[in-house]
């Protein structure tokens, strides 16, 4: 059933970026509250990146999974203290918004891993309740990532104000692609634009995102434990 699910949404991904003459976006599939049969069910299918926005969920099921050859992305917010964790648990971190985190992350991202692919989270409609760096500190963080071997600047990601009519957020995508374009003009390793969910991703692909997390549209509504996009250790 979860693979007819992800075939479904790599048919949808393929259409929509076809249909804005854009190459097709990577899936990464959201499964926080999900637990491990349901993530090895979607690895079955053949389905490689998983999105998480928990360090420790995320450490149960990578050690559920380990071997498998699964790529694991946080894309919850990261607290300071739980950087010694992430930095040795994900291949991605896709949540990165302050100089402290880059620290963090670069000093305890071991010699034995590759580096560790960072995504810097803009806060693109500036919201109050939002985490995320503001467009304006991009260019000094990126910067800051780049001087850092153990860490690999990959993009930006965003999480857009949650307007019910998911059309109103066009705009956002097209600042946030802006913004990408401008990143990627001064780094070479930029080349990941991490921006559409479940119900506004073709509206992210015809507006340039490399990347789409689609949670629901694969595994079904969460239950109320969900604390909304973007959550993360309080
Ligand atoms: C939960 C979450 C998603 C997935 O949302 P769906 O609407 O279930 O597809 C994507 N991105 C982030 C940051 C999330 O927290």
């Amino acid at each position: 059933m979860r693979a007819r699910a992800l075939k479904d949404i790599e048919l949808q991904l393929r259409n929509a970026a076809a249909a804005s003459g854009r190459p097709e976006p990577r899936l990464l599939a959201v499964s926080k509250t999900q637990d491990a049969t349901a993530v090895a069910e979607l690895a079955d299918a053949g389905q490689r990146a998983f999105g998480e926005n928990y360090v420790q969920e995320a450490a149960g099921k990578a050690a559920a999974l380990a071997g498998r050859g699964l790529e694991w992305h946080l894309i919850g917010h990261l607290q300071s203290n739980k950087a010694p964790v992430a930095a040795r648990l994900f291949d991605w971190v896709q949540t990165v918004d302050r100089p402290k985190l880059v620290e963090a992350l670069a000093r305890y991202r071991g010699d034995d891993r590759p580096p560790l692919n960072v995504l810097i989270q803009v806060n693109i409609d500036d919201e109050a309740s939002k985490h995320g760096c503001q467009p304006g500190d991009v260019p000094a963080l990126a910067k800051a990532i780049a001087a850092q071997p153990r860490l690999c600047l990959r993009g930006l990601m965003v999480i857009p104000t949650p307007h019910p009519d998911p059309e109103q957020r066009r705009d956002a995508f097209r600042r946030t692609h802006a913004l990408f374009d401008a990143l990627r003009a001064g780094h070479p390793t930029v080349d990941t634009l991490s921006m559409g969910m479940s119900d506004d991703h073709p509206i992210a692909i015809a507006e340039g995102a490399t990347m789409v997390r689609i949670g629901t549209a694969l595994f079904g509504r969460r239950e109320s434990r969900d604390r909304g996009p973007g959550a993360g250790d309080p």
